[in-house]
């Protein structure tokens, strides 16, 4: 009898369920999106669901434009697109719109250029441009791209008409042309997931593909990390050696990396060694970058919104005090801000000052370093000298490997494994890149900057903290 009871019981449970499970569907189909909510995480939304959400738009829009690239560099999404439009030369105003679903939106000026019936778009002229990641707030929507264009047709008045159209960006279908999802840098503890996904738009005449934006609060994977800090070299690779032949470059950067994995503890961040010390003094490390423990597959593997690679100068000829100092090498075709402030703060805190070196130089301590010609050729002669097909790398391509394998595709990454020396960079076509600096904290055969350097590695990780904390803190 107990039995029956309970069976009844759990059929009316059965009931209640299948009624919340209808809920949660409706919900999850955007019927009520059209409803006035504030931005905060509603748990019904944010559900996993086990098909693609569907969002609701009422408003009219006209024809797709096509995103053709979209990458994330550091902490920034940027993309680049194309609009079919009649006499694309007459627009005067375009705008990347992201549509909540509570009707709220978000927008960022496109660069545009209209060349007869395409109006071809991008976010930004740098890599690290376009959509500050770490600041989106909290919701879903998707991608508009917005225009006003002149009509061509005068008003009473004489003034120029002007019309706004609206277009759903969307993807060419593969999704693997999205890059990945991302997690903001840990924040009071916190982080936020931001998802970019190929999903159907219903509209009032029918389903229109298009790219759908999720950000919610969501704790950090065990294997996802806030900023990567790679101690050069290591192993039987010592890199360069002080004069009097007592100070290997991978002992002293050791030192100053894991003060610095300190410092950034401190304040709350998640930091990865690339190597901590306990490595065998007889691993190759100028070979294994591209290993499975290796440096570049490690750091891109991360998640890391940031690696910071520890390396110092030396100098063949005669330096005399005031030569050295801190150089900070960066990827090309950037937004340098954050690197000049890296390279100050490291020369104020150490004591030291931001390199005068013409060579290189793109900004106040800040250099670029890009293949040649003769790089070009030198890497291609590389192919007949080891019996491989040679690469034909470009010149302009970023030349230092941390900097360029780890920012993967948007940085030129290109190390397929045809060269015998080195693995394969499994990463090199991932849309999403880890923002990485090349730091030379100062020269190893200049005696101003190696006493530093020896004496108080602790500055070092102080300045490399302070101008961390100065763009995620607060
Ligand atoms: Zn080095």
């Amino acid at each position: 009898m107990a039995r029956t009871k309970r069976s009844r019981k759990r059929k009316g449970s059965r009931i209640l369920f299948f009624a919340a499970a209808v809920l949660v569907l409706l919900l999850a189909a955007g019927l009520f999106t059209r409803v006035k909510s504030p931005m905060a995480p509603d748990a019904s939304v944010f559900a996993p669901q086990p098909q693609a959400p569907v969002l609701h738009y009422e408003g009219e829009l006209d024809s797709p434009a096509l995103l053709t690239k979209a990458w994330i560099y550091g902490t920034h999404l940027n993309l680049e697109g194309q609009l079919p439009l009649a006499q694309a030369e007459n627009v005067l105003t375009a705008q990347l719109v992201l549509y909540a679903a509570d009707g709220q939106e978000q927008s960022w000026p496109l660069f545009y250029t209209g060349e007869g019936e395409q109006l071809r778009f991008w976010l930004s002229e740098h890599i690290n441009g376009g959509i500050e990641l770490e600041t989106l707030a909290e919701g879903e929507g998707f991608l508009l791209v917005r225009v006003t264009a002149l009509t061509g047709q005068t008003a009473a008045d004489g003034t120029a008409v002007s019309v706004q159209t609206q277009h759903p960006l969307a993807a060419d279908g593969t999704a693997d042309s999205l890059p990945g999802e991302y997690y903001t840098v840990t924040k009071n503890g916190a982080n936020r997931r931001i998802a970019l996904t190929a999903q159907p738009l219903q509209l009032a005449g029918g389903a229109q593909p298009g790219i759908f934006l999720r950000c919610e609060a969501a704790p950090l994977p065990k294997q996802v990390y806030d900023i990567v800090i790679d101690a050069g070299h290591g192993g039987t690779d010592a890199g360069s050696l002080s004069p009097d032949g007592k100070h290997y470059e991978k002992d002293i950067v050791l030192a100053i990396a894991l003060k610095t994995r300190d410092a950034l503890q401190a304040q709350g961040y998640k930091v990865l060694l690339t190597r901590d010390g306990t490595e065998d003094p007889k691993t190759k490390m100028a070979y294994t970058m591209y290993d499975a423990d290796g440096r570049v597959t490690r750091t891109v593997a991360s998640g890391a919104k940031l690696c910071l690679s520890l390396h110092l100068n030396s100098y063949d000829g005669h330096l005399r005090d005031g030569q050295g100092g801190v150089q900070i090498y960066a990827a090309d075709a950037m937004d340098y801000t954050f690197a000049r402030s890296l390279s100050q703060s490291i020369a104020d805190a150490a004591g030291s000052y931001p390199s005068t070196m013409d060579y290189y130089n793109v900004a106040p301590g800040v250099f670029c370093r890009t293949f040649t010609q003769s790089d070009s050729d030198e890497l291609a002669a590389e192919g007949y000298e080891f019996n491989f097909e040679p690469y034909d790398i470009p010149a302009g391509t970023n030349y230092y490997y941390i900097i360029r394998e780890t920012g993967c595709s948007v940085t030129g990454a290109y190390i397929d494994g045809r060269h015998p020396h080195y693995g394969e960079n499994i990463y090199r076509g991932s849309r999403t890149g880890v923002e990485t600096y090349l730091c030379e904290l100062g020269y190893i055969n200049l005696q101003e900057d190696l006493d530093t350097l020896l004496n108080s590695p602790e500055s070092y990780a102080a300045g490399i903290a302070a101008a961390v904390q100065a763009r995620f803190g607060g």
